[in-house]
């Protein structure tokens, strides 16, 4: 528990708005934003790729080697649709994004996803598959579901996340 920056993970079904807000956060705050899905391609976490899914099958212990400098140290902001395979030491915040169906699916349609990959999401969202697995991972306290389908609730969002940033800092100054 030595770092001097704190470690956010901001997860959500493909769609909800977690790259949009991790962008955001680590301009406002300066923490670094680490995307899963480019960690996994740069540094071949890996283990092919899937052509119905259209995404890589990652090679979780892989993936956890390549940022557990990054995750030591502190001060990231962790993008990936998926939260339970992070050992709890190294996380101090889950963000959880949510959307209504209408709007998710607007949004996967518009990204061309493959029809069992968009049906698959739109049931996870659905079935809060990734607010469950947040829960069950994590102490429910580090736990936060935020709506994500309009800008002004990305805005207010990244803001009450920098506001609970500062409180981090305070609560943990030396
Ligand atoms: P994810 O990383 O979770 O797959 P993205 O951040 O890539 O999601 O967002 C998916 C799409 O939805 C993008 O076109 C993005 O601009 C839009 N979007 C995401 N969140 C919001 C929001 N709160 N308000 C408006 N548009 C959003
Ligand atoms: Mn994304």
């Amino acid at each position: 528990m030595s770092r001097s920056l704190p470690n956010i993970i901001i997860t959500g079904t493909p769609g909800t708005g977690k790259t949009s807000h991790c962008e955001l956060l680590a301009e406002r705050t300066g923490l670094r934003h680490i995307s899963v899905n480019q960690v996994v391609k740069d540094r071949e976490c890996h283990e092919g790729w899937d052509e119905e899914y259209q995404s890589w099958i990652v090679d979780e212990d892989k993936l956890l080697d390549a940022i557990e400098e990054d995750a030591k140290q502190g001060g990231c902001i962790i993008d990936w649709h998926a939260c339970d395979l992070f050992p709890k030491s190294w996380i101090d915040l889950v963000v959880v994004l949510r959307v209504d169906t209408a709007t998710l699916y607007d949004r996967l349609t518009a990204r061309k996803y493959p029809e069992v990959k968009l049906q698959e999401n739109m049931d996870s969202e659905i079935m809060e598959v990734l607010l469950q697995e947040a829960k069950e991972s994590y102490d429910e306290e580090i736990v936060v579901e935020l709506q994500s389908v309009t800008a002004d609730e990305m805005e207010s969002n990244v803001e009450r996340i920098e506001q609970w940033l500062e409180q981090w800092k305070q609560n943990n100054a030396s």
